[in-house]
């Protein structure tokens, strides 16, 4: 089994001097947060600067070491860090290093190279507030030739900065692309059982984590492993395979195993983080020629694979319709399952309200903010929305676990000053709160009306009931 390591474990090897530097004021405080992943050893600042906290900080990177491995590649303030997994599964604690997307460009490429990069880089979408965005691009040398290769990395480079992975089996063209963008930090992908020697060579040379490939031998894989441990080399990122069809059913297993052994067996050879390529679906027989069902199946693939522990998914469709439902479902996999997500509490306006405009009230639970907000926003109604603290719950748990109760909305009007915006005294609280009517009119003096249950009936609900 994993060891499971306690703050105390982490305090006897901390400098011990409640020293403040690290931003927490006491030393076992620190030990908590690092437990927790909550903080980062560095900034424990002595023990970096002072030699005779060598052995220490040694022994405490060994100690904190998670069971998968997190490797960084990027260029630095663009890098993206993957693995550092803790847990297998995500109640237990929260997964850490959201699954990184990278979209594939090639060296024979015949439309237009500068678009698909711009694409890449520029999507975003914003969800509840957090903007979702593609991570990375991977170069894949299909030409065989080791300049074409070169001329693609040189050129990429020139028009993003976003990390790169640089696919070929031939170490001649790895090392003809390193020459032009080994100072960005690549991940080669990939070493097999054929090119080790020489890919462990050029990660050190270039300081680059390096993907071991080994599809479909999860034995062969772990020994790949152990040879390149031997030689020094230690940031690995793992290609079990990845199959469609008939094969699929063994990806998703494999993955499952290699994490497993690396959560609860504490199997350092299978405790690295995880690639996966949906993209195969496009090479793959049963989709030549049938672009819909490619795109529909490598979605339906990467899905799977992020919801089974792929720490990086190369994909090669770049629809929207594709890469939308992946970027939520990352997003929703990666938050924190006992924090929910929530909004600053406060009184928002929208529109232009004046002295005679609805109050409306709703919960800081981010999902149900964005969801009242986007309501508001496309009636273009001028309002103001109080937003109550109620510690990320959605109005209907926050009601029955009375995190919103009248006292809080009366505590939260007089916080935020809502007598000084309006010149009425009504306020409307959500349908799902209807119970909390009588208790707020007594301790407000204000006229509570019970609005509709779905913020989209908002707008019907405003112009049927609201008169100054
Ligand atoms: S910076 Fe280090 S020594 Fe100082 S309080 Fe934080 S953990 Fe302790």
């Amino acid at each position: 089994m994993a060891k499971k390591i306690s703050p105390m474990d982490v305090y006897k090897l901390l400098p011990r001097l409640n020293c403040g530097r690290c931003g927490i004021s006491t030393c076992l405080g620190f030990a908590a947060k690092l437990v927790e992943r909550a903080a980062r050893l560095e900034e424990c600042t002595p023990l970096f600067e002072e030699e005779r906290y060598r052995d220490n900080l040694s022994q405490l990177r060994e100690v904190l070491r998670p069971p998968v491995l997190e490797v960084a590649f990027g260029p630095p303030g663009r890098e993206v860090r993957v693995g550092g997994k803790l847990v297998l599964h995500r109640h237990e604690l929260r997964y850490m290093n959201p699954t990184v997307l990278a979209v594939d460009v090639w060296d024979d490429i015949e439309g237009d190279l500068e678009s698909r990069v711009k694409l890449v880089d520029s999507l975003s979408y914003t969800y509840i507030g957090r903007e979702l965005k593609l991570n990375a691009l991977a170069l894949r040398c299909r030409s065989g030739d080791p300049s074409r290769f070169q001329d693609l990395a040189e050129k990429v480079s020139k028009l993003t900065d976003l990390p790169i992975i640089l696919c070929s089996l031939d170490p001649e063209a790895l090392e003809a692309a390193l020459l032009k963008v080994g100072d960005r930090r690549p991940l080669i992908y990939a070493a097999t059982e054929d090119n080790w020697r020489d890919l462990s060579e050029l990660a050190k040379m270039y300081g680059c984590p390096i993907v071991v490939s080994s599809p479909g031998n999860l034995s062969k894989l772990r020994g790949l492993v152990k040879v390149l441990n031997d030689e020094g080399v230690d940031r690995l990122v793992l290609d079990p395979g990845t199959y469609v069809g008939e094969g699929l059913a063994y990806t998703v297993n494999s993955f499952t195993l290699l994490r497993w052994l690396a959560c609860r067996q504490g199997d350092r050879l299978s405790g690295y983080p995880l690639l996966a390529i949906p993209a195969v679906v496009w090479a793959d027989e049963g989709f030549r020629g049938k672009p819909e069902e490619a795109s529909w199946m490598e979605a339906t693939v990467t899905a799977m694979m992020i919801a089974r522990y792929a720490d990086i998914a190369i994909i090669h469709g770049v629809e929207v319709w594709q890469l939308l439902p992946n970027l939520i479902l990352r997003e929703n996999l990666y938050t924190d399952p006992v924090k929910p997500v929530s909004v600053e509490p406060g009184l928002r306006e929208f529109g232009s309200p004046d002295d005679r405009s609805p109050l409306l009230v709703t919960t800081n639970f981010a999902l149900t903010y964005f969801t009242v907000s986007s309501d508001i926003e496309s009636a273009k109604l001028n309002c103001y929305l109080l937003v109550v603290d109620t510690e990320g719950l959605s109005v209907e748990s926050s009601v029955a676990g009375r995190k919103l109760t009248a006292e809080k909305i009366a505590e939260a009007m007089k916080e935020y000053r809502v007598a000084e915006k309006v010149s009425h005294r009504k306020v409307v609280i959500p349908g799902l709160a209807a119970r909390l009517k009588g208790e707020l009119e007594d301790l407000t003096g204000w006229e509570v009306l019970v609005g509709p249950r779905d913020s989209s009936d908002i707008p019907s609900f405003l112009a049927k009931y609201w008169r100054i």
